[in-house]
């Protein structure tokens, strides 16, 4: 591994006017996937700035009525957080879908959002990839892509957005709140991670400097229940192939309100808008349930190797539907 100094910061801006001084220094969360890149050599900070001990560690009620999720709140903490299970309990699912009890223990919600893909080329530095070395190609496209993109991919990359946080977050309409050199601002979570195009070395519109402080969710619509299913190949410790988070209001068998992403599938969590469309204010059945998860799944420009993924997406989307409905 390469050498690299480390700083403890104690406060948020301290974090910010270390990194914004020093071009090679990283925001050190758990460590969970940077120090793993860091033993392989894709990741070779100078600097790691440790934030996991800054106050951040809180989850509180905001005055809406919704709930303010500080950058360092451990993985477990939030999946058990009263507040998660009771009013979103598709977050509260994601987070115990993902990596393992000793893993959650450890990984933040900051460093969460900001875990990067698990492409094979591009963990492996005797391969090319666009994405860590821009430029040199992509060999997933015709190489080992069984688990990657389906929608939304470019030329230049294939590669998924592996968190499972993150797709619950974009059906429950999470802001993202970032701390930087020019001061604070908020991104909705479904415009924070970005698609491929020519530029796959960025996983998200997070500018240099810019630290992850919170995450906010709205209070959500009135009777909303929501959940998060995920396909794998084993029953844990795996990422997604695919997976779903569904938030949805009913009334009198019709569907009110109604938020869906998939995970597994592209490069960012898949907010689907064509699928909401044809929901809002459907009859709850099968039939509708299909006829919106179909009109989603009609932009899939599956690779070679990885078509059945949207099958799995589909199966999974309409159960989750019919589930949701049938609870609301
Ligand atoms: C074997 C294994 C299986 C896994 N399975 C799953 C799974 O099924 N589903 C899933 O979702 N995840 C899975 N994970 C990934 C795991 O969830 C992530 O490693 C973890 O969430 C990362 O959080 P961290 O705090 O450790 O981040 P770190 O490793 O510390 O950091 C990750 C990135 O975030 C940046 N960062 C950290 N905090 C901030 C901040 N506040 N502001 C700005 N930048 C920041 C770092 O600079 C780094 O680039 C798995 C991991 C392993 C090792
Ligand atoms: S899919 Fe993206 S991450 Fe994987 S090899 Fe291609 S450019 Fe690299």
């Amino acid at each position: 591994m390469k050498p690299f100094e480390y700083l403890r910061a104690r406060t948020t801006a301290e974090a910010v006017r270390a990194s914004t001084a020093r071009p090679g220094a990283v925001f050190l969360g758990g460590g969970t996937n940077l120090v793993d890149l860091m033993k392989l050599g894709v990741a070779t900070p100078d600097l790691l700035i440790d934030v996991s001990g800054l106050p951040l560690d809180q989850v509180s009620d905001t005055p809406d009525g919704g709930l303010r999720i500080g950058a360092t709140v451990r993985n477990s903490d939030l999946a058990a957080h009263h507040a998660v299970r009771s009013r979103y309990p598709a977050l509260s699912q994601a987070l115990l879908s993902g990596a393992s009890g000793q893993l959650r223990n450890t990984a933040t919600t900051g460093g969460n959002l900001l875990q990067r893909t698990r492409c094979p080329y591009f963990q492996d530095t005797s391969k090319p990839c666009n994405k860590r070395a821009p430029g040199t190609g992509c060999p997933a496209r015709e190489g080992a892509h069984r688990d990657l993109a389906v929608l939304g991919h470019s030329a230049d990359c294939v590669a998924t957005q592996p968190s499972d946080m993150a797709v619950a977050l974009a059906a429950l309409d999470a802001v993202v709140q970032l701390r930087g050199p020019d001061g604070e601002r908020s991104v909705p979570i479904t415009e924070f991670h970005r698609l491929p195009g020519d530029t796959p070395e960025r996983d998200t519109v997070i500018r240099p400097g810019e630290l992850i402080t919170e995450v906010l969710l709205p209070p959500g619509p009135d009777g909303a229940v929501s959940l998060y299913r995920k396909a794998r190949d084993r029953a844990s410790y795996a990422f997604a192939l695919a997976s779903v988070a569904a938030v949805a209001t009913v009334r009198d068998g019709r569907i009110q309100h109604a938020a869906l992403a998939f995970g597994g599938l592209a490069h960012r969590p898949w907010r689907a808008r064509a699928a909401e469309e044809v929901l809002r204010g459907a009859t709850a059945t099968d039939e509708t349930f299909t006829r919106a998860v179909d009109a989603e799944l009609a932009a899939a420009r599956p690779l070679r190797d990885n078509a059945f993924k949207v099958e799995l997406a589909r199966g999974l989307a309409v159960d989750a539907l019919a589930a949701l409905t049938a609870a609301a």
